[in-house]
């Protein structure tokens, strides 16, 4: 079997026919395949600005276009596009079926790239299939807006927000997840909402997010008919930032008095929900609840505002926000009390 019955079976190519294809040897160990392309006898180009026929202008220098690899031997086409005199377009060069643009790639390249570079790292695509790092991202950012621009984003009625921080924590990304019923995905990262654009922004009915300031003013901004929600996660990492603070503070002022080991080995034990600990941890919160420390009553108040969760009146919920933060605010814990304001100037949306 000929090398052209295989690519005419996997890269038929309409309107062109695959020509002279040979084995060119670049080194001792280094080859290439390289395949000539012409258009059909007779055929008529396509204008790349109407993708009507029409009739050629003249004809481009040879380019070659990288194709998906045989036996691990690099494999290009080689072929001399026709620019086409387009009476609505102007000379424009001809489309061509395998290719986009000025790219160096067939698309079925820029495909087989970027589906390895779902598995392997971009560096390690790059080496195995001998291309520059740009090759592959290329191929990723290929695969990547054609995944855009076929999206269906119609229907997204609730969204999840969060941020992920990458370099060591000095940067972040705004990352949007569709949490529709039935239907979880990653949507974006980045600027969400310019994306999204404005007519379905409306159409937004809810927002889950943390409390990060910035964010809560682009929903505010953005998706105004929206009700946003504060997420239960996110509240309850104040809290445990809360504690934290707390129990250090005050196992610092126990070891300054020689005492070592009361606070010892407790944050899990005071972060975690009682029925997610361990046996031996449950113990270790029975002996602590014993002791009046200010760490146990952070604990305390924590374990009461989960409570908050439970409600399903806003009426009753708000009742509960308000007593639990004037007993925060009453605690003489200073971490608490800056707890207490955050969650009253989050009430509006802790109540949604
Ligand atoms: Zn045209």
């Amino acid at each position: 079997m000929q090398l052209k019955t295989i690519l005419n079976r996997v890269a038929k190519q309409s309107g062109f026919v695959f020509g002279t294809i040979e084995l060119a040897l670049l080194t001792a160990t280094t080859m290439q395949i390289l395949v000539q392309l012409s258009e059909r006898k007779g055929s008529r180009a396509i204008c790349s600005g109407c993708h009507a026929k029409r009739p050629g202008y003249d004809r481009l220098p040879l380019r070659s276009f990288q194709f998906v690899p045989l036996w691990n031997i690099p494999v290009s086409f080689f072929y001399a596009p026709r620019r086409v005199d387009c009476p609505a377009c102007g000379v424009l060069v001809e489309l061509l079926p395998w290719a986009t643009g000025k790219s160096p790639m067939t698309t079925s390249f820029a495909w087989f790239i970027a589906s390895w570079a779902k598995v392997l790292s971009w560096t390690e695509t790059a080496r195995r299939f001998s291309v520059s790092p740009q090759v592959v991202f290329d191929a990723v950012k290929h695969a990547v807006d054609w995944g855009r621009a076929h999206q269906n984003l119609d229907g997204i009625r609730s969204l999840g927000v969060d941020e992920l921080s990458w370099k060591k924590g000095q940067k972040y990304l705004t990352v949007v997840y569709q949490v529709d019923h039935h239907h979880k995905r990653l949507l974006w990262i980045g600027r969400f909402f310019d994306w999204l654009g404005a007519e379905r922004c409306k159409l937004i009915e809810f927002v889950a997010s943390d409390t990060w300031a910035a964010f809560l003013g682009t929903v505010a901004r953005k998706a105004c008919g929206a009700v946003h929600v504060v997420d239960r996660f996110h509240v309850m990492q104040l809290f445990s930032k809360a504690i934290d603070q707390v129990r250090r503070d005050e196992a610092r002022k126990l070891r300054d008095r020689g005492d070592h080991v009361t606070l010892k080995r407790t944050r899990w034990v005071l972060l975690k929900r009682k029925h997610n600990l361990t046996d031996h941890q449950s113990g270790r919160l029975r002996q602590l609840l014993r002791v009046k420390l200010r760490t146990v009553r952070a604990y305390l108040l924590k374990e009461d505002f989960h409570a908050f969760w439970s409600y399903v009146s806003p009426h009753w919920a708000g009742r509960f926000l308000d007593s639990w933060t004037r007993d925060a605010l009453r605690s003489r814990m200073p971490a608490f009390a800056t707890l207490a304001r955050t969650l009253r100037e989050l009430r509006p949306l802790l109540l949604n």
